[in-house]
């Protein structure tokens, strides 16, 4: 199960950083890590803050985007300190930690973590499912990016421990990939009826994507979903 659990870290400045989320990780069994853009390559430093999980950082895959990172999931949990202008489902660490071990029988699930100085932005933020947050001191809640690591992974480990849970069953979700094509094509139709503008797009698709968010497509509802906006698209043609 913990073969399914990714850690996503997104523009990570300090590769001493990326050193201890790796040993973050593999204390809790995790292996899968995944860096999006980091400022600086992993380097000495790294491997130095890493100790004895130098394998993670060797078997780390490196991309350009957080879309590409957690194309292939079914679940994304993206992390942060504070809430975000548009509101979204957030769940505490024990929640997600039950949440990524229920999802990780049946797909991959990515944990998301931002940059140091300014954390995950809003766009970054509406890639994922649910967010979660460290319920740390309203007056100083921002942890150390290895230190968040740690403590996501810890609750994700304690409800992979708890094996004498009753397996429930998990509705087949569709992958990042798919959910991201349907906004494209779901996008193009409204421009094409002049719902949408392109001089003027405002809020709209964030908030159509958080509509569909809460109300989490699986995959052949999804499939439905597109077929509507094909069927519709192919009456505009021949009218
Ligand atoms: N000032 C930034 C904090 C960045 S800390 C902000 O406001 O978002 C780096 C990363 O660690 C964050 O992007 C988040 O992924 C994680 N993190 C730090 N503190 C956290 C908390 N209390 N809850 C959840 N994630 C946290």
């Amino acid at each position: 199960m913990l073969d399914n659990i990714r850690i996503v870290l997104v523009n990570t400045s300090h590769p001493g950083n990326i050193g201890s989320a790796a040993r973050a990780m593999k204390t809790m069994g995790i292996h899968d890590l995944v860096l999006v853009d980091p400022v600086e390559a992993p380097n000495g430093q790294t491997i130095a803050m890493a100790a004895g999980a130098v394998d993670v950082l060797a078997n780390a895959r490196t991309v350009t985007s957080l879309a590409e990172a957690v194309a292939d999931c079914g679940l994304v949990i993206g992390s942060s300190a504070r809430s975000r202008t548009l509101e979204w489902p957030l769940l505490d660490p024990r929640e997600a930690g039950a949440k990524s071990i229920l999802e990780s029988t049946q797909h991959k699930v990515a944990l998301v973590f931002g940059r140091e100085r300014t954390g995950l932005t809003n766009e970054e933020l509406q890639q994922c499912h649910y967010h979660v947050c460290i319920p740390a001191n309203p007056d100083y809640s921002s942890l150390n990016l290895a230190m968040a690591v740690q403590t996501i992974c810890y609750e994700v480990r304690m409800h992979h421990l708890a094996n004498d849970r009753v397996p429930e069953t998990v509705d087949d979700y569709p992958q990042q990939q798919d959910l991201d094509r349907f906004y494209a094509h779901l996008e193009q139709l409204l421009l094409q009826v002049n719902f949408l503008r392109t001089d003027h797009p405002g809020q709209v698709m964030s908030k159509l994507r958080r509509v569909f968010n809460r109300a989490r497509p699986d995959s052949q509802e999804l499939n439905i979903l597109r077929g509507i906006l094909t069927a519709v698209q192919k009456t505009l043609r021949n009218t």
